[in-house]
């Protein structure tokens, strides 16, 4: 029987078989407390400096600091797609979620009059994975977590993004503007499926690491240009300001 190795330190032993930790890489996880900006996740107050100030997003909410073990858990969630550590990072987002982060966030979202077969009031949407990297990994782990968050908070994944494979340095069916626009990043609306999904109206974006936010920016845009109302964003992991 191979031993449990953890994946932060490569350590065996003092690693249980459930858990992709070992216990001293878990006690030393970097949580990240209160207060915390409610617009860009960072710990502390941004005010007026607020890097998320001008993104499409209204809110963005992590457990922890892209730091220590976490980079290393996140790698192995790329890499290999293992289903712990997608489990992990699910249950220690919802267990620490603030009040209301799965609730309807406007007067007209999330009431209860949605009429059958009308979009979600709220989903989660997992961010796309760049074509080429899934390819290569053949894992799409935002969508792993996004899926192992969905029973945990109650809420259905609505994957209604994608980003169009790359051709060389093209991006294959978008305009020249659009490949130009970092706004982009070739995020688009899934089509050409028989019954794509539907648009919530409050999209609560899934990915493993908020870093600048261009990329949770250029989802929520697609999202509000299809009609959410409003777009927040969970991660794992934030990455804090040097
Ligand atoms: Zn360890
Ligand atoms: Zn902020």
């Amino acid at each position: 029987m191979v031993p449990a190795v953890c994946v932060a330190c490569r350590r065996a032993g003092d690693v249980a078989r459930t858990d992709p930790l070992c216990r001293a890489c878990r006690r030393a996880l970097p949580w990240l407390g209160l207060p915390r900006c409610r617009r860009c996740g960072l710990p502390g107050e941004c005010g007026s400096h607020c890097p998320a100030r001008a993104q499409a997003f209204s809110g963005a909410w992590a457990p922890m600091a892209y730091a220590g073990a976490v980079p290393a858990l996140v790698n192995a969630l790329k890499e290999r797609g293992a289903v712990g550590i997608a489990r992990l990072m699910a249950a220690q987002i919802a267990a620490t979620a603030p009040p209301g982060q799965w609730a309807g966030g406007s007067a007209t979202a999330g009431t209860a009059t949605q009429a059958r077969g009308a979009p979600p009031a709220v989903a989660l949407v997992p961010v796309p994975a760049d074509p080429l990297r899934r390819r290569r990994r053949g894992v799409d782990h935002a969508a792993r977590l996004a899926a192992e968050l969905a029973p945990r908070c109650g809420l259905s994944v609505a994957p209604v993004l994608t980003r169009p494979m790359a051709v060389g340095s093209r991006q294959a069916g978008l305009s020249r503007a659009q490949r130009l626009a970092p706004d982009r990043l070739a995020v688009g609306l899934r089509t050409g499926q028989r019954a794509p999904p539907a648009v919530p109206s409050v999209a609560i974006l899934v990915d493993d690491v908020h870093t600048t936010g261009a990329t949770l920016h250029a989802c929520a845009l697609a999202l509000r240009e299809a009609g959410a109302e409003d777009v927040r964003a969970v991660t794992y992991a934030r990455a804090l300001r040097d």
